[in-house]
């Protein structure tokens, strides 16, 4: 189930040092050694898989709930302006490590993150279309 090169499954192995913050049986939590604020921290399945299109379902009802716990541990530690959760899947989404996991990520007011967009209206025929092609492979 390990990945043998993967850097997560090494944390979860214990053969990799990590700043653990949580954990059950499917889940780890641990601080981001490359913190963008102070507090963000991530959330890993202990299964390893690619990412949200790969895991078990059931290790991703598992996320939800952690997280939470560890948003408000970090709410109350630090008191952010907000914390957004982030979650890529592949290589235009921002992921580097391709092992399931979900960032905790505390937000300061005009932090710079460039996390948000703006919400210019939409052309409702292209959504429409678009809407259509994606219900077509549900
Ligand atoms: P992503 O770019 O969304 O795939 O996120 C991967 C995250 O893993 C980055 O924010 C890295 O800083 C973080 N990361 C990589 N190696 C480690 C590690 N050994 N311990 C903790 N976080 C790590
Ligand atoms: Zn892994």
């Amino acid at each position: 189930m390990a990945d043998p090169d993967c850097v997560f499954c090494k944390i979860i192995a214990g053969e990799i040092p990590s700043f653990k913050l949580y954990e059950d049986d499917r889940i780890f939590a641990m601080m981001d050694i490359n913190p963008f604020n102070d507090g963000h921290c991530l959330i890993i399945t202990k299964a390893h898989a690619e990412n949200l299109l790969a895991a078990d379902p059931n290790d991703l009802a598992a996320v939800l709930p952690a997280a939470q716990k560890i948003c408000r541990a970090v709410e109350a530690a630090l008191e952010p302006e907000g914390i957004n959760l982030v979650q890529a899947n592949g290589p235009a989404a921002g992921q580097t490590v391709y092992h399931y996991h979900t960032h905790i990520f505390p937000r300061r007011l005009n932090d710079g993150a460039l996390l948000n967009w703006g919400h210019a209206p939409g052309d409702m025929a292209r959504v429409e279309q678009v809407y259509n092609k994606i219900m077509a492979a549900m």
